[in-house]
């Protein structure tokens, strides 16, 4: 993940910057510039931003749920949307590689009294027969295991889709043993936009589920947490609990909705140029890219192949003005996004070639 240096290398640079470090820089659109400066506003801690409820039924609608609730950051949903299916003393088990066992802070030990247990996957898809052994007996003196966590896509496992049939078969599982089901999909319209499974089948088979619109929709601020009416009331319990509950928050969810109305169809120029990266890369050294495995926004490339451990690629390549984060053992991460252009990626390519 990322490793935040400073002074950090390339800040000398001064010609065309290509930034593959996260799609979270994404800048808003004027369309949402203009959105959020005229928007409808009120106090939606008393439930009266018009547009706070307007993005809820939209995100209702797109993804056949009964209920939705915008919080802060995709850290909070994942916290929020985890709380809200479990008690302390419950067990969530997830991949080896799950963002919110690695990167989140421990937070839902440290505010949910809950315990995680990764379990061996395929690149980020569980085996049903895994997760059944992995069920605890109902012992008094044994954790509850309450909810089986995935991610859709699963970012430290290079943007991989969760294949529809596998989620099918984990959702059989989960209701022998009485699991939930939980879907970090802060990337769910890369998800979408690779298999074309549309959102709406996915989230039918979870139990809560998150996504952000902050990453490849652009929009500057926000994730949402969706599910049943029962369940989004004890998110929006845990979103207050946590200081999430906002005021005219309206500002921040016009941006949003611009984002599903406008960003969600393009998302397949950004899968197209991970490809090309991916293949021109692979073109420089055949082993650094697993190019089959780019399914989506996210290339991970293996610096040993380009005889480069993985900080001297990125302080080599930063100082050439192509910025990504070192991720993961002998792995740096590329990821693509709407302010990354064809020729951009041209542009990275040849500046790669030069360091090699
Ligand atoms: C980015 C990310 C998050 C967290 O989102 P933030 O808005 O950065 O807090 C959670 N899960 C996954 C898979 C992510 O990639």
């Amino acid at each position: 993940m990322p490793a935040y240096t400073s002074p950090r290398p390339g800040q000398a640079f001064t010609g065309r910057v290509v930034d593959l470090r996260s799609d979270t820089i994404t800048l808003p659109t004027p369309a949402m510039r203009e959105a959020m400066a005229t928007a409808e506003v009120g106090d939606d801690f008393l439930g009266e931003d018009p547009t706070a409820t307007a993005l809820e039924a939209r995100v209702n609608e797109l993804f056949g749920a009964e209920a939705s609730v915008y919080v802060p950051s995709g850290r909070m949903a994942n916290l929020v949307g985890l709380l809200s299916l479990t008690q302390p003393g419950d067990e969530v088990l997830c991949t080896r590689n799950a963002h919110f066992f690695h990167y989140e802070g421990a937070a839902i030990s440290v505010i949910g009294g809950v315990q995680p247990r990764a379990l061996t996957d395929r690149r980020g898809v569980l085996d049903p027969a895994e997760v059944a052994a992995a069920v605890k007996a109902p012992l008094d003196y044994l954790p509850r295991t309450r909810v089986v966590a995935i991610e859709n896509t699963h970012n430290q496992e290079g943007g991989a889709v969760y294949p529809i049939d596998d989620l099918h078969a984990l959702r059989k599982v989960a209701d022998e043993h009485g699991l939930a089901v939980y879907m970090d999909g802060a990337r769910i319209f890369n998800a979408s936009a690779a298999s074309g499974v549309p959102v709406a089948e996915y989230a039918a088979l979870t139990d809560g589920l998150m996504f952000a619109f902050s990453k490849a929709l652009s929009a500057p601020v926000g994730s949402m947490v969706v599910g049943s009416e029962a369940y989004i009331e004890r998110a929006r319990r845990h979103r207050k609990l946590l200081g999430g509950g906002m005021r005219q928050v309206g500002v921040l969810a016009a941006a949003c909705l611009v984002g599903l109305n406008t960003m969600v169809d393009r998302i397949p120029e950004d899968h197209a140029h991970a490809r090309r990266l991916a293949e021109g890369i692979a073109a420089l050294a055949g082993g650094a890219v697993a190019v089959d495995e780019v399914e989506t926004n996210i290339v991970m490339v293996r610096t040993a192949a380009l005889g480069f451990t993985p900080e001297g690629f990125v302080e080599a390549m930063a100082e050439r003005g192509v910025r990504f984060f070192t991720f993961g053992t002998g792995n740096v991460r590329m990821v693509t996004h709407k302010d990354v252009s064809a020729e951009d990626i041209e542009l990275a390519l040849e500046r790669m070639a030069e360091v090699m």
